[in-house]
């Protein structure tokens, strides 16, 4: 059997922020005992509310940063001493791409510059390719960012990240700060260029919809740690986690039919700072129980290919 492109095995991130004069040093915990596989050619969504992980775990899969604990490894390579070479295999596609291209240099160079950064500076013709390949014609290439719209600049920031040749792709609501128009057209850019790389996604979005076009997996995230996992098909059309199915009832289109939760999303998450005991959500949960206050229930199968994180199905899939 081969080698998932990605595993990633019980990471954690925490950050100690600084206390002030009178108070003590506290401990964030950003994202707690995270666990998956993920092959090539496929997406992993993940989803969450704002402030539950996402981020913090795209940036430590990126490596922009590194965990506090667990190990992640890419194409069996393990992430741990000299990351150049792994940093080939991997780019990331922010959210902004307005922010994420710096104004001074031309498109050209953008695109060329993680090749140049790794000491094999881009030919000319390589750059044109790359344009071509996202849609760019090779007249934008001696143009600034400011010179384009933001759908485009996100093409330009898509080009710039496959320019390593790269097997895997964090993408960070890549078409969230997108006019609803142009979020279609960078979708559909990022299916082809999926398939003729085989490409392998992480694609993190609060927009269910957006999730429903991408994934083939879902995982999705409440407080730093993954409560439910599987194929896109059974986390939306029977969610099993009563925080997934609170996130669907928000969405009417995809909330509807014979799935409808029977629990509604109310009040705000814990602060990371000060996580609660026992399961993360009970203190949203409708359905939670005294022994849900008291511990956390693990990740456990829950069908052939999908996990869950509460008691209430730990007995299995239906
Ligand atoms: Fe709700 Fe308890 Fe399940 Fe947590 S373990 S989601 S509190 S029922």
């Amino acid at each position: 059997m081969t080698a998932p492109l990605l595993k990633v095995q019980n990471i954690s991130k925490s950050f100690t922020l600084s206390g002030g004069l009178f108070s003590a040093k506290q401990t964030l915990r950003a994202v707690n005992q995270v666990s998956f596989t993920l092959n090539k050619n496929q997406t992993l969504a993940l989803v969450g509310e704002s402030g539950c992980g996402k981020s913090t775990l795209g940036k430590m899969l990126a490596l922009l940063t590194s965990q506090s604990s667990g190990t992640i490894e890419i194409e069996g390579q393990k992430t741990t001493g000299n990351l150049k070479p792994l940093r080939q295999k991997v780019q990331m596609v922010f959210q902004d791409p307005f922010s994420s291209l710096n104004p001074r240099m031309k498109v050209g160079n953008i695109i060329g510059e993680p090749l140049l950064v790794q000491g094999k500076p881009a030919s000319t013709e390589q750059v044109k390719e790359l344009a071509q390949s996202v849609g760019l014609n090779s007249g934008d290439l001696s143009r600034y960012p400011h010179q384009f719209s933001g759908g485009q600049r996100q093409r330009i920031a898509i080009a710039r990240a496959l320019s390593l040749k790269p097997s895997f792709l964090i993408a960070d609501e890549p078409t969230s700060a997108l006019d609803v128009s142009i979020q279609s057209q960078i979708l559909n850019l990022m299916k082809e260029l999926q398939s003729k790389h085989q490409l392998a996604y992480l694609f993190i979005s609060h927009d269910l919809a957006v999730v429903s076009h991408m994934a083939d997996h879902i995982a999705v995230m409440y407080l730093g740690e993954i409560v439910e996992i599987g194929p896109k098909k059974d986390v939306l059309q029977k969610p099993a986690h009563p925080y997934t199915q609170s996130l669907l009832a928000a969405v009417p289109k995809l909330g509807k039919g014979k799935r409808q939760p029977q629990t509604s999303l109310i009040g705000e998450p814990p602060s990371p700072l000060a996580p609660p005991l026992g399961c993360a959500f009970h203190s949203r949960c409708p359905l939670a129980e005294e022994r849900c206050k008291r511990e956390a229930p693990a990740l456990k199968p829950y069908g052939p290919d999908r996990q869950v994180a509460c008691y209430l199905k730990s007995g299995g899939a239906p």
